[in-house]
């Protein structure tokens, strides 16, 4: 088994970054090469605009090279909850908001010509217990009464044309909902905009950030550049003190993974003969799809730990295995290939943020919920860089700092142990 993500190992390297040291001057310097960063250089480049990605490690190397591989419509933790919490019209605008980002999404990907297996798959939101059915039916109802009439609710018996594991109880299908190969679109969003003309820097952390007269100058091991505007794309993984304003409202949250050898037709069809991507419904639930060679993609919070490295992935990666035995048992001794991990920009109300803080354009507090939303934010900071507005579903929303929160979440485990126990009492 190798712990590494597995679009990291089976998608081509990004080729060729900038050579030499960080150096220049620059309209505007994008902090961070994920899907929201690359996505706002590629927008930037394509514009003509000078525009430089920095990244501390390489291309992909945060979430967005590490995740689930779900571009899911919808709002993750519930319709009915984000029209109570956002009110109507918001909620609204962000479920429709969460569509282009996956239309947008299908046509960058043929504009630009990136081979990455996209494919609108359809989601299966699961009920894991029969508990479950009537919550989920209610939001489903008001879903497709107010925002998504594509969506449809399967009983039991409906299930076992999609899925064939245990347990599961009645689903929300979203047919608009899509999947990838997560590594080759990072890749490829990176040739592109290198294509079009912006320059991206490996390896080069930014860790001071100085005001200029105009501008801002930033550090990094390779050297200093200067830019007029800063964008951070940092997501959970801006942790040097340039970026200690978002550390103040951001809660890293590990997610872990682990995929299987490639399984065979027989075992497909007795998995998920559907090829949706699925969750389900718990508060500690798992995620999971197959790739495009047919391994079962299994992931899921496992422990509640603010860190991801390989002892961390190897502890996940067991607890993992059997929630995945559980529901799938004819997969219990099935080979695991890759195990990996990495961290989810949790806010405290589990809704994303793009705006201008602290001198800096931002978006990131997607809550494991922006492989789709990363592109279209990224294309609204790009806008607000160019001084456009109108473009940012979140303009406005309000974000405070978390009380006695600076960037270590100590209260992880306790608000582990509140969800394990509404899971059990569900
Ligand atoms: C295990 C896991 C599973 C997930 N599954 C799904 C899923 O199935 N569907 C879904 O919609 N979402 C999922 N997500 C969330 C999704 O992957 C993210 O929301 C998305 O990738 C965020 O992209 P980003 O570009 O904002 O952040 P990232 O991809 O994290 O990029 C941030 C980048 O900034 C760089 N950086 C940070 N600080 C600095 C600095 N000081 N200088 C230079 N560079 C810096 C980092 O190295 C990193 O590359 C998952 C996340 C995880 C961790």
């Amino acid at each position: 088994m190798e712990y590494a993500s597995y679009w990291h190992a089976s998608a081509p390297p990004f080729v060729h970054g900038a050579a030499g040291p960080v150096d220049g001057q620059v309209d505007v310097a994008v902090v961070g090469a994920g899907f929201t960063g690359l996505s706002a250089a590629l927008a930037l480049a394509r514009e003509g605009v000078r525009v430089a990605v920095l990244e501390a490690g390489h291309v992909g190397s945060g979430a967005s090279g590490r995740n689930g591989g779900h571009l899911n419509n919808g709002i993750a933790h519930g319709f009915a909850a984000a029209k109570a919490h956002l009110g109507d019209a918001r909620a609204h605008a962000l479920y429709r908001a969460y569509d282009r980002s996956i239309d947008m999404i299908e046509a960058l990907v043929a504009d630009e010509g990136i081979d990455c297996d996209f494919r609108r798959a359809g989601k299966l939101k699961l009920a894991s217990k029969e508990s479950h059915v009537a919550g989920l039916r209610a939001n489903h109802e008001l879903i497709r009464r107010e925002v998504d009439p594509e969506t449809r609710w399967l009983d039991k018996r409906d299930l076992a044309a999609e899925i064939g594991g245990t347990g599961f109880h009645g689903a929300i299908l979203y047919e608009k909902s899509a999947m990838m190969h997560m590594g080759r679109y990072v890749t490829g969003l990176a040739q592109a905009a290198q294509r079009h003309g912006a320059t991206i820097w490996e390896n080069a952390r930014v860790t001071a950030r100085t005001k200029l007269a105009e501008g801002w100058e930033l550090t990094t091991p390779r050297g200093r550049i200067r830019a007029s505007r800063v964008i951070a794309a940092t997501g959970a993984y801006g942790r040097t003190p340039p970026f200690a304003w978002f550390r103040r409202r951001i809660i890293p949250v590990g997610s872990f993974i682990i995929a299987t050898r490639p399984l065979t037709e027989a075992e497909v069809a007795a998995t998920l003969p559907g090829d949706r991507t699925c969750v389900t419904s718990l508060n500690i639930g798992n995620y999971f799809r197959l790739s495009p060679d047919r391994r079962l993609i299994f992931g899921g919070r496992a422990r509640f730990s603010a860190s991801s490295d390989q002892s961390s992935d190897a502890k996940s990666g067991r607890i993992l295995r059997r929630s995945m035995a559980a529901i799938f048992p004819h997969l219990a001794d099935v080979r695991i290939d890759y195990c990996w991990g990495g961290l989810v920009d949790m806010t405290k109300d589990r809704f994303p943020r793009a705006g201008q803080a602290d001198g800096m354009i931002f978006g990131m507090g997607y809550s494991g919920h922006g492989a789709q939303m990363s592109t279209l934010l990224g294309h609204a900071l790009a806008d607000l860089a160019l001084g456009r507005k109108g473009t940012n579903p979140l303009e406005g929303l309000d974000w405070p700092a978390i009380p006695a929160h600076s960037g270590k979440p100590w209260f992880l485990p306790l608000v582990g142990m509140w969800f394990g126990l509404k899971d059990r009492l569900s």
